[in-house]
């Protein structure tokens, strides 16, 4: 086993694959960009080195810059995760030139499958269906446009060389192809540097289903089950799960057996994916499964298959790189219960998924159970930066039952919050509670189909909002004038009770929310823990109020609901079960802090200025009149007549600052 690996990525799979080097005792060496420095799987490493500047292409993607990190730390192998250069044969060649063990398969077989025609080719042979379609090498433009002519309408074409979605087009006739051909070449030539594309028939209705393998240098090879990721959107998954729902034991056997085939016909050493693609208008007993591509790498989605079989793929990964053997053989390996995986991306799923990029200013995930696994590469206070892939987060949640995963997942996506960029959460959290996936009936088209009414624009619901918006402010009016001052020097004060400043018997405050457009004037009035709520006609009460960490609790309407009210300068974003509502405060001229003193003496409730006086000395007031204006917390509050009366003394003017608990005004009652 080695003593030291260096992780050649960032985000979350750093991290994940460093998890597992810290509980196998193998110390870890970080690679980072400069826009990186202060990135979680940095801080996780036991060493850390900085290979460039932001760009991929200057940091991630600089495999002379990680060789040399590899050689100056003394990493005598490398995890190269996804995405990035984990299926780059020349990193695998360069690291083997090194005397480094590239953590994956060998550079040859990276090769060979990361061209799908070659791959295609080869487990065709090996008895494995394929996709039909088109699959010459360099055929000329007159070939691929008979060939296409032959397959029929609708057809893909494919960058040979593709992942993640791209240089991939549909063409839905034939009077497209011609342009669809040069985008496709030229889509896969700037993201791949190779512009070799194949047609294949287009399956309208299908299911996405691959399989986990794993092989090892003595030549055996065992599957870890399949894994269904349907759920996608720009052919990219979103949701995975194990077992596929509905699959019949048959189809299963046969396609993890066509699996192990296939990685077979490879020679493949390491943990590899074998995606099929399953014709759901097609019969079953005909056979209705494809070989599409084989992953030479760790899936994002390999979780999943973890958390269903008990085994940590990357444990598995250093052992059978270090020379092992696979730890367990096909008959030893039991699937146990079912696991979904979430995808988080700060991506706005109401502009065709176009990333968020922004600064994560309040990010919370749920806790870790033994039966919820999380995994992020950011933290509260990051930056999203256009420079790599936009996910954020993974969800995975396990159950006995199909049922059981998809509850504990819809409970953890509540509990996601997020404000600072616009994520793919409550697409998520609507695609949960959508028959079609709640029912385990869904395919490729599912996100496509329902997209208008699964990424409607939702938010936390109105009324919640303000009144724990207006519980929150009045709570931080309250907090702040017992931190400050006479609160302080003197432990018996009435300042120091948490409803210090309603010192003056109940207390009211207005205030301005602004949501969306729409003005809405708010008046809390609060009485002990109970809060009463107005606007425009409606009258809301909330009981039994506690306020903690910015989390507001409160019985509404016979209710208890919380939502946390996460103040950012005059906004106030308000979650509730991971629905969020932006209401921007406003300073009110309409707020009082209306003032009832018991004595005659009217104090100020806070450190403030004051703004406006608007009686004079010996003046005849009414009871609710307003006597002078403060300002605080860039909010203002009026001092108001507690009764009919005269003014007996005036002793602070406009523009003069006020401590909490000072004489403002004495007042003689009639
Ligand atoms: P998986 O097949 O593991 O689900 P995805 O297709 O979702 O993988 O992509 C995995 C990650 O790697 C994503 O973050 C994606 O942006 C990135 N990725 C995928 N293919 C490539 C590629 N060829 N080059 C660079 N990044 C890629
Ligand atoms: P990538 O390398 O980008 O992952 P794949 O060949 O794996 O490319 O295809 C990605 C996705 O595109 C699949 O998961 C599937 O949803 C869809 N797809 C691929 N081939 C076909 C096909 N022949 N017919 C219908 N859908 C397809
Ligand atoms: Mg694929």
């Amino acid at each position: 086993m080695f003593d030291k690996i260096l992780i050649a990525n960032r985000g979350e799979i750093a991290c994940r694959v460093m998890r597992t080097a810290k509980r196998l005792g193998i110390a870890t060496v970080a690679v980072y960009s400069e826009a990186d420095s202060g990135a979680p799987h940095v801080a996780m490493a036991d060493e850390a080195i900085c290979i460039g500047a932001a760009p991929a292409s200057e940091s991630y993607l600089a495999i002379d810059a990680i060789i040399d990190a590899a050689w100056r730390t003394g990493a005598l192998a490398v995890h190269p995760g996804y995405g990035f250069l984990s299926e780059n044969a020349e990193f695998a060649e360069a690291c083997a030139r090194s005397d480094i063990t590239f953590i994956g398969p060998s550079p040859e077989t990276i090769r060979l499958m990361g061209s799908k025609l070659e791959a295609k080719r080869l487990v065709e042979k090996a008895g494995v269906p394929v996709v039909p379609g088109f699959h010459a090498a360099d055929p000329s433009e007159k070939e691929l446009r008979e060939a296409a002519e032959l397959i029929g309408f609708p057809l893909l074409i494919k960058a040979s060389a593709g992942g993640g979605g791209r240089g991939m087009r549909l063409v839905r006739e034939a009077g497209e192809f011609e342009d669809a051909l040069a985008g496709a070449r030229r889509e896969a030539l700037a993201a791949f540097g190779d512009d070799q594309v194949l047609l294949e028939y287009y399956i309208g209705q299908s299911r996405h289903i691959e399989v986990q393998v794993f092989g090892d240098s003595a030549g055996q090879m065992i599957h870890l089950f399949e894994r269904d990721c349907s759920v996608q959107r720009r052919h990219q998954k979103i949701l995975e799960e194990s077992p596929a729902p509905g699959l019949s034991p048959k189809v299963r056997e046969a396609m993890t057996e066509a699996a192990v085939q296939a990685a077979q016909a490879a020679d493949y050493v390491g943990a590899g994916t074998v995606e099929f693609i399953m014709d759901v208008g097609r019969a079953e007993d005909i056979g209705n499964f494809y070989f599409l591509e084989m992953n030479t790498r760790l899936q994002v989605e390999h979780p999943v298959t973890e958390m269903v079989s008990g085994i940590d793929l990357v444990e598995w990964q250093f052992r059978i790189a270090a020379g092992g053997r696979l730890p367990l053989d096909q008959s030893a390996v039991k699937p146990r219960g079912h696991a979904i995986e979430a995808r988080i991306y700060a991506e706005d799923p109401r502009q065709d998924y176009l990333p968020s990029v922004g600064t994560l200013s309040h990010f919370r995930l749920p806790e870790e159970t033994a039966s919820l696994r999380i995994y992020s590469g950011v933290r509260e206070g990051d930056a999203v930066s256009p420079y790599y892939d936009p996910m954020i987060a993974k969800v995975i949640a396990w159950g006995q039952q199909r049922e059981d995963a998809l509850r504990r997942l819809r409970r953890a996506l509540d509990r996601i919050e997020v404000v600072g960029v616009t994520t793919n959460r409550d697409l998520l959290a609507a695609i949960m509670v959508h028959f079609d996936y709640a029912s385990g009936a869904f395919d490729t088209t599912f996100l496509d189909e329902h997209r208008d009414e699964l990424a409607t624009e939702a938010k936390a619901p109105v009324v919640e909002s303000l009144v724990l918006a207006a519980i929150a402010e009045l709570d931080q009016l309250s907090a702040d004038v017992q931190t400050s001052g006479a609160a302080r020097d003197d432990p018996y004060s009435p300042w120091r009770r948490r409803d210090g400043w309603r010192l003056f018997g109940h207390s009211s405050c207005g205030l301005r929310f602004t949501d969306q457009d729409e003005e809405i004037l708010v008046r809390a009035t609060v009485e002990g823990t109970a809060y009463q709520v107005d606007w425009l006609g409606v009258g809301v009460r909330a009981t039994g109020v506690t306020v903690q960490d910015g989390v507001v609790s409160a019985e509404i309407r016979g209710r208890r609901i919380a939502g946390r009210v996460v103040r950012l300068a005059q906004d106030r974003h308000v979650i509730i079960g991971g629905l969020v509502r932006r209401l921007v405060l406003g300073a009110s001229d309409a707020s009082d802090a209306a003032a009832e003193a018991g004595g005659g003496k009217l104090t100020a409730p806070l450190p403030s200025t004051v703004v406006k006086v608007h009686v004079e000395l010996g003046q005849k007031v009414a009871h609710g009149q307003a006597l002078m204006v403060l300002e605080a917390m860039k909010m203002e509050h009026v001092v108001i007549a507690p009764g009919d009366g005269v003014v007996a003394a005036i002793h602070y003017a406009a523009g003069e600052q006020v401590l909490e608990g000072a004489e403002l005004i004495a007042f003689e009652t009639e």
